[in-house]
């Protein structure tokens, strides 16, 4: 391929016009004037001026202050020499090498450990001591929105009957105690906190038609802190928050934003099945129809926020209640829990003020 250009020899001042000649391999140049050759270049050894916005200008790396003008636009420059189109610098190549191998495999830690995180934390969470989870995580849900509503002697009578018929049932209950109270919060609920606090909304207390759907999801949460994911889900939290710190310096109150991502997030769906089945376990075993559990989660509220709900948050909601269905079985030998009339009245207008 044939283009003109203007060669500079880098020692007189005045260029010749050459017809330039491009290779495979090398380009050179003969005076249109004499004919005679006036340089070839190996085109590994050219090199662009970059800062020439003109016209294109090149070199090479081995004529010293020699150069050419070449009379064509830089896109056709490239076009015919594509090794000179400039690279544009990628992000990291400035980067020390060492610095991004360090830096891709602490992702790589961190990644790995946030998906085995959840496994690991479960392990550990067992083999934590309940009084040092009642000591050092109880007063996490202490206080509003979850301070217990103030109960009847009734009131009380009943509460102690929907925990006593299944709690203690077995011998590793020993290990931890609970508490049940009814919490002051509309929305149709109830849950498991830290240090064996367990919680009924007043919501739910006040929509139950009998006290088979309170025991039946008391016994569910009681699996929740059987299975200690309540702790798991506490140092699960702990942890990803400290990695979040570590990259944002944040400094935010570890206590205060545990306790609202306890309540915003919901247990894995493993563990939800965990505890349904031995919910309904420990209810056949202390004689109880445990068929309140699948009643609840047909009739709960579809508009209850996420974060209040970590039962009607699951999407697969329809097979969670057709395998407690088929797991309770025919529950015609178990009986109903049996509250005396005054006691369930005075626990329907609990919180009332
Ligand atoms: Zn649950």
């Amino acid at each position: 391929m044939n283009l003109r250009a203007r060669y500079f020899d880098g020692v007189r001042p005045q260029g010749r016009d050459v017809d330039l000649e491009i290779e495979s391999d090398s380009i050179s140049g003969r005076s249109m004037e004499s004919s005679e050759e006036l340089f070839v270049w190996l085109r590994k050894d050219l090199r662009r001026d970059l800062n020439s916005r003109v016209i294109p200008l090149l070199y090479s790396n081995t004529a010293g202050d020699a150069r050419l003008e070449v009379g064509i636009s830089f896109k056709g420059l490239e076009s015919y020499l594509p090794e000179l189109v400039p690279q544009r610098p990628g992000i990291f190549e400035n980067v020390p090498r060492v610095w991004l191998i360090g830096g891709a495999s602490t992702v790589l830690i961190v990644v790995g450990l946030v998906l085995s995180l959840n496994v690991i934390v479960h392990q550990v969470a067992r083999k934590i001591p309940f009084s040092w989870e009642k000591k050092y995580l109880g007063h996490i849900s202490e206080g509003p929105p979850f301070e217990y509503c103030s109960v009847t002697a009734d009131a009380q009578a009943a509460l102690d009957k929907i925990l006593g018929s299944i709690y203690p049932t077995y011998p590793s209950d020993q290990q931890f105690d609970l508490r049940l109270g009814v919490v002051d919060i509309s929305h149709s609920n109830a849950f498991a906190l830290p240090g064996g606090k367990m919680a009924f909304t007043k919501g739910f207390v006040k929509s139950a038609p009998n006290p088979d759907w309170l025991v039946a999801v008391l016994s569910h949460e009681i699996a929740h802190v059987e299975y200690r994911h309540v702790t798991a889900q506490l140092i699960e939290m702990a942890v990803l928050q400290s990695i979040a710190n570590l990259f944002s310096a944040g400094e935010a109150s570890l206590g205060s934003s545990l306790f609202h991502g306890l309540v915003a997030s919901r247990f894995s769906r493993h563990a939800e099945r965990e505890a349904d089945i031995r919910g309904i376990e420990r209810l056949h075993k202390s004689n109880l129809r445990s068929r309140g559990l699948a009643e609840f989660l047909k009739k709960e509220d579809p508009r209850i926020p996420k974060f209040l709900s970590h039962f009607s948050s699951h999407p697969e909601k329809d097979e969670r209640i057709a395998y407690l269905t088929e797991r309770s079985g025919d529950e015609t030998s178990y009986k109903s829990l049996e509250i005396p009339e005054s006691e369930w009245h005075a626990l329907k207008k609990i919180c009332d003020p």
